[in-house]
């Protein structure tokens, strides 16, 4: 299929049943609960958020796109496309548009479930089918960030707010990690005065001080968690992040994949990693 990688890597992972719908969640004792929190009668499978959720069959409901036969609920998304692989062997395009609008589905659930707008069915289908027309139009993503900012590591002083900032970096880094139901979580803060301060070994700032308490009072929900100190020099990934987060003007979640703008940081740290052990 001629599709972004975003749409590759969504359709990759859903074949392989290891999108994180709530059901792979559970499965993987990361939330407590299995329910589809759009419609909150069934367990959220993947063919189920994408197919038969009260939420999904709008977006179908508003899309021209007629499918071959009645998806059965009790296929697994690797099933269903399959088969519409087979049956659209010579219509490649519809295979395309049937997943562009899955991916749409599974984007605005996304967006939904972290406090976004929920979308219009035809909204959701206009968008991704635009996100195909664009890509084979230009025949290829735009240009990925350019290397020269992949290694840039160099020390600056913090521009004053800084270390308020980190702190309510950290605290929305809470509440999320809460919202998606974490359970065992692993929290890394470059400002080494700021996890000193967490962890009570030294000076909270007045201005921060009610962050760092209030911060301290949610994490007490989870089962594990750990505040770490990490050098920003050894934190690529998380400030390429920080970069492009300025170009993003709606919420970007990522939940067991990694951003396609910070994967040769990561393979890079990764590689490292496994060099060291
Ligand atoms: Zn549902």
């Amino acid at each position: 299929m001629n599709l972004p990688n975003r749409l590759k890597h969504f359709t990759w992972k859903a074949c392989n049943g290891i999108l994180a719908t709530k059901e792979s969640l559970f499965r993987r004792k990361i939330t407590a609960d299995d329910r589809c929190e759009a419609c909150g009668s069934h367990v959220e499978t993947t063919l189920h958020m994408l197919c038969f959720c009260n939420r999904s069959t709008e977006v179908w409901n508003s899309c021209k796109l007629s499918l071959p036969f009645n998806i059965q609920e009790s296929w697994s998304f690797l099933d269903t496309f399959s088969r519409l692989r087979n049956y659209w062997d010579t219509q490649q395009e519809k295979l395309e548009s049937w997943v562009a609008i899955c991916w749409g589905i599974w984007k605005s659930r996304n967006e939904v479930r972290h406090a976004g707008a929920k979308r219009p069915g035809r909204v959701i289908v206009r968008n991704a089918l635009r996100l195909l027309d664009d890509f084979h139009a230009a025949n290829e993503l735009p240009c990925q960030p350019s290397s020269n900012t992949q290694d840039t590591t160099i020390w600056m002083p913090p521009p004053p707010g800084y270390f308020k900032t980190e702190a309510k970096a950290l605290e929305m880094g809470v509440v999320f990690a809460k919202e998606v139901g974490l359970r065992d979580v692993l929290f890394e803060a470059d400002s080494q005065v700021l996890i000193n301060a967490v962890h009570g070994t030294g000076e909270a700032a007045s201005l921060v001080l009610n962050i760092i308490q209030g911060v301290l009072r949610k994490a007490q929900g989870f089962r594990i968690f750990h505040f770490l100190h990490t050098k920003r020099q050894e934190n690529a990934p998380t400030h390429l992040l920080a970069q492009q987060a300025q170009k993003v003007e709606s919420l970007a979640v990522w939940l067991e994949e990694c951003p396609s703008q910070v994967a040769h940081a990561c393979a890079k740290d990764v590689s490292l990693f496994q060099s060291s052990i």
